[in-house]
């Protein structure tokens, strides 16, 4: 994606409160993102930990979410719903986001699991290891960034849909 300032990142949110906007923290490693590398950009906030951001890139502009975590620490193991890897319970959490504009001051938010540290961006780089002479299919890890990259995009395109809005 597109290498993002500060300033960007905080003008691309489409949710967030005033309040939100002036407390968010950036992620410490900031500095030091290789954007090359990077299909969308997601972080926990370092000091708000229930909080996390995404920012997605679309044709137009950079467009961010904040999402609220709900308790971790399920018992059960559960799959997160962007990169499809299965993961212990305390590191699977379920995500909400306030829908954008009226919809949202309305109360309307939308949820999924994802990975609780927003990592899918890396874990789906991380492909199952191979048992002895197996040959993993070209194009597999490929496959799982295309799937991932697009489920984020899809679930940040849902918080911007306004039901209020006849289009
Ligand atoms: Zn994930």
């Amino acid at each position: 994606m597109r290498a993002l300032t500060e300033t960007d990142v905080r003008a691309s949110f489409v949710n967030a409160t005033e309040e939100e906007l002036e407390t968010m923290e950036m992620p410490h490693d900031f500095l030091f993102i290789d954007w090359d590398f990077r299909d969308f950009f997601a972080w926990r906030d370092p000091v708000f930990g229930k909080r996390g951001y995404v920012i997605v890139e679309t044709a137009a502009r950079a467009v961010g979410i904040v999402l609220r975590a709900s308790e971790s620490g399920r018992a059960q193991a559960g799959m997160c719903n962007i990169c499809r890897t299965m993961q212990p319970g305390a590191q699977v959490a379920l995500f909400t986001a306030r829908r954008a504009d009226s919809a949202g001051s309305r109360g309307d938010s939308i949820g999924t699991h994802m990975c609780v540290d927003l990592s899918c961006h890396d874990n789906v780089r991380l492909a199952p290891p191979l048992a002895p002479n197996e040959i993993r299919p070209a194009g597999q890890v490929d496959m799982r960034l295309d799937g991932t990259r697009r489920r984020m995009e899809a679930f940040v395109a849902r918080v911007q849909e306004n039901p209020d809005v006849a289009d």
